[in-house]
């Protein structure tokens, strides 16, 4: 087990590894608590969370992404203000990804902020979600339309929970991986040495805490994405898009596409090495297998990224060697130009 410090002055540590989350029940008994779950989680771990949180009050969100809405939120606030939980009261958020990002919003919102424990039990919320402080629910069919910065005082990611994750989980969270694997020398060596066992749960587990480290380096230096926190969106231009557009597959596989094609724009326009990109590509297609081949129309998402400056010019985050990276613009007409081309090259 392991701790990283996010941020000193305003405390925000996380604990990583087996046995973080023995450390949670004496902090629930120490202050006026409240927990929010998934019904999956909740059917899964109802013993342990019995143990732990004993007669906490506790909102039980059904399980799924439609449920990361407004009204949830609404429902989540009135709980709290029902358990009468007060300005130095703890919100402990316990599950995936939707679990983790209403609840740290619910946690700002209340009192306008009270102290936010975050324990993410799938792959994608230890390696991304519940690290940085980014919390948001859905609205109008847009994802994370409304929320707000705001730093969890402690994180306990324990790969524990990984146990129960179906496959296609796991190959969400290795999705990020894959992305941090482009963005950091250390993680890539790692991944492409365990490529033929990445579903191995003590590779996991490692991996986990190198991702974490990573985004909690990049956070320390720039918590409102900036600048260098947009290099946590490589793969996320063309995936984003592709998301939007398809909504079949997980985020993290929409993710590995867009890293495979951007990728394919950075070795044929010079930015990448052919060897590394290669290996990236081929980092990719070990999780995510076939590459499937984007037209025009799933592309149009792309104009809307966050990380665009400019109307009509696409940015993205290119590979160039181990560990560096570069904030690629190209305006949308060639970028599309450029994906066909990609797209193509899959076909033949
Ligand atoms: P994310 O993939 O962003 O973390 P969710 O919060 O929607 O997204 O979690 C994905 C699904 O996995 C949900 O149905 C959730 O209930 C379920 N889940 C969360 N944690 C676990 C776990 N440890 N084991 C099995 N299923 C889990
Ligand atoms: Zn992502």
């Amino acid at each position: 087990m392991k701790e990283i410090v996010l941020n000193a002055s305003q405390k925000s540590v996380i604990t990583c590894g087996e046995g973080a989350f023995e450390k949670i029940a004496p902090l629930v008994k120490a202050q006026k608590s409240f927990l929010l779950t998934d019904s999956n989680v909740f059917e899964l771990y109802g013993g342990l969370i019995r143990q732990t949180f004993g007669n906490t009050p506790c909102y039980v969100l059904p399980a799924g992404e439609e449920n990361k809405n407004f009204a949830r939120l609404g429902e989540i606030l009135s709980a709290m203000g029902e358990a009468e939980l007060l300005r130095t009261s703890c919100l402990f958020a316990l599950g995936g990804g939707v679990v983790g990002d209403i609840g740290g919003l619910a946690a700002a919102l209340y009192m306008r902020g009270i102290k936010c424990v975050q324990i993410p039990t799938t792959l994608l919320a230890q390696v991304d979600s519940s690290v940085g402080g980014k919390t948001a629910v859905d609205m109008g069919g847009i994802k994370n339309l409304v929320g707000a910065f705001y730093q969890p005082e402690l994180v306990f990611a324990d790969p524990m929970f990984f146990k129960t994750l179906p496959v296609r989980e796991i190959k969400c969270g290795l999705g990020e991986i894959v992305k941090y694997a482009g963005l950091d020398a250390e993680i890539y060596r790692e991944v492409v040495k365990h490529k033929d066992n990445l579903y191995d749960l003590s590779f996991l587990a490692e991996i986990t805490y190198a991702c974490i480290s990573h985004k909690a380096n990049v956070v320390r230096k720039d918590e409102r994405e900036t600048g260098l926190r947009k290099s946590l969106n490589m793969g996320h231009t063309t995936g984003h898009a592709y998301e939007l557009y398809d909504k079949k597959m997980s985020h993290g596989e929409y993710v590995l596409v867009g890293m495979w094609y951007e990728t394919e724009i950075a070795k044929r326009k010079g930015f990448c090495k052919e060897e590394y990109a290669n290996s990236l590509q081929e980092l990719v297609r070990a999780v995510l297998g076939k590459i499937p081949v984007l037209d025009e129309a799933c592309l149009k998402g792309a104009l809307m990224d966050k990380k665009n400056e400019k109307a009509g010019v696409v940015t993205f985050v290119a590979p160039v060697s181990k560990g560096i990276f570069d904030l690629v613009k190209l305006p949308y007409e060639e970028y599309v130009a450029e994906i066909l081309k990609a797209a193509e090259a899959i076909q033949c």
